[in-house]
This record gives structure tokens, C-alpha cells and sequence, in this order.
């Protein structure tokens, strides 16, 4: 599923390339027909990212709201606009651009009720600088799930995934089963600045590089990842491979039902 710098990158896009001209909005697949109804011919106001989730905020008070879930995807290009091709739940057609949606989990229509209410079921997202880590931090520090749950969990931190939340815990130097009762408004706070710097990075390279410079291939003279995520990171998607720190193998296991990665040795627990 994509992280939420691949969001943010997407509502820069669309910005870009759609705000302040009116847009022909349609549903070749039918499914949204009705929604695209609403918007069709408005001018866009502007674009939103909060974690995961993505707005088009419309002329009249009306925003598309997408979440692409784990197989939603944008194409998009310059005019002549193509014949649809395959199920395209939502097209948007500008005077220099078209834009394509396929596959999200959500392609809806919210009144401003509706997506504040959106936005108060989300924690803190690191992208945005309105974001206040405070609440997050209190929510974690009353929990007893494991602090690798609590990161992924949207309503504490909005558009962290699997792999940020994996690097992070391993740059901290924290085990993922640490309960969240035990980080510290200071631990939380230097985890949250970390977060928010890897995910800006994220958003400005259009892929998740975690490794500190010494540990780049360059600097350590090693092949670079090959992954389909690419990519320089420490633990994830790296079972059994060496620590890029200190040699021993990366394990892996699962955890709140999803996959975890930490190094035993560089994340003892307890
Ligand atoms: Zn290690």
C-alpha cells in the first residue's frame, strides 16, 4: 500500500496540474457516475493529502475523496485523452492534462462535515505542518501495544506504512515490541522528528531512503538494493541479510498481523 509521501507527491501533482481550472469529471467504469455528476464542470479549488488520504476540494464546496488501498492507481498525460482503458472509476479531464483512477478502496464525494470528520478520525500526519504530535505521543505513552502497532495505527499517525514504521524503530534503536507505554515525551519526540524528516525526504525523492550517508552503497562500497520498492534501507524486506550496522542477520516476523523486520542486535527488547 503506498505510504503517505506517495500521497502527498500525488496532491502536489494534481495541484500542479489541475487548481484553478474547471475540470471535466466522469466515471468510464460507472461506479462513480453519480459522484463525478456532482463535480463535472466545476473549477478546483485546490488538492489535499492527509496520510493516506487524498482530496480534491471543488468550487461550491464539494471534495473528491480517493484512499487507493492496496491496488488504487493515477495515470495521467497530455492531450489527445485516450480511450479508457480498462475500469477507470474516475477521469479527470483539464485543458493541458487527463487523469485516470483505477482500483482505489474509496472515490467519493464529501461535503466539508464529511471530511472534517475524515480528518478528526486521523492522528497526526508528519507531512503536514499543521500537525501536532502532542495527542499522538499521549496516545502511545496509554497504550500497552507494541510501539510497531501503534505507528501503523492511522488514528495515532496518519500516512505512516510498513516500511517507515520498520526504519524508524530501527533507527531509534528501539525493539518494535516495545510497549507504547514506555516511550517518553522525549524518546517520542526525537521518533516523530525522525519520521517527519524520513517522510520529507520521501516526498522530495518519490522513494524511501533510510540509511544514514556512512551506510549509503557508495560510502560502504556494497551493490546497491534491489527491490521492487527500491530504495537504501536497514531492516525492511531484508530477512536474513546482514545488519548494515553491525553484521547480524536481519530477522523477521509478524506482528499485529503484518510484517515486521528489526536487527536483535542493534533493537534489543526489554
Ligand atoms: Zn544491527
Amino acid at each position: 500500500m503506498p505510504e503517505g509521501h506517495t500521497i502527498h507527491r500525488l496532491a502536489g501533482l494534481h495541484r500542479e496540474l489541475f487548481a484553478g481550472r474547471a475540470l471535466a469529471v466522469s466515471s468510464p467504469q460507472g461506479r462513480f457516475a453519480a459522484g463525478a455528476g456532482l463535480v463535472d464542470g466545476r473549477r478546483l479549488r485546490d488538492t489535499e493529502a492527509y496520510g493516506k488520504h487524498l482530496f480534491h476540494h471543488y468550487e461550491g464546496d464539494l471534495s473528491v475523496h480517493v484512499h487507493l488501498g492496496l491496488y488504487g492507481k493515477f495515470s495521467d498525460g497530455p492531450p489527445p485523452v485516450p480511450a479508457p482503458v480498462g475500469q477507470v472509476r474516475m477521469r479527470v479531464v483539464g485543458e493541458l492534462h487527463w487523469l485516470d483512477l483505477r482500483g482505489p478502496t474509496a472515490c467519493e464525494v464529501f461535503d466539508p462535515v464529511q471530511a472534517q470528520a475524515l480528518r478528526d478520525r486521523l492522528g497526526a500526519d508528519p507531512l503536514r505542518d499543521d500537525a501536532d504530535p502532542g495527542p499522538s505521543g499521549a496516545k502511545i505513552r496509554s497504550s500497552t501495544k507494541s510501539i510497531f502497532a501503534l505507528l501503523l495505527d492511522q488514528s495515532i499517525v496518519a500516512g505512516c506504512g510498513l516500511i517507515y514504521a520498520n526504519e524508524v524503530l530501527f533507527r531509534a534503536g528501539l525493539a518494535p515490541t516495545t510497549p507504547g507505554r514506555l516511550i517518553g515525551p522525549e524518546q517520542w519526540d526525537e521518533l516523530w522528528a525522525d519520521l517527519r524528516a524520513l517522510m520529507k525526504e520521501g516526498v522530495a525523492r518519490g522513494r524511501i531512503d533510510t540509511v544514514h550517508t556512512q551506510h549509503t552503497p557508495e560510502a560502504m562500497q556494497r551493490a546497491p538494493r534491489v527491490d521492487r520498492h527500491g530504495g537504501e534501507v536497514y531492516v525492511y524486506r531484508r530477512p536474513g541479510q546482514a545488519c548494515l550496522v553491525c553484521g547480524t542477520a536481519v530477522a523477521r516476523g509478524p506482528l499485529a498481523g503484518r510484517n515486521l523486520y528489526w536487527c536483535p542486535k542493534c533493537q534489543p527488547a526489554g
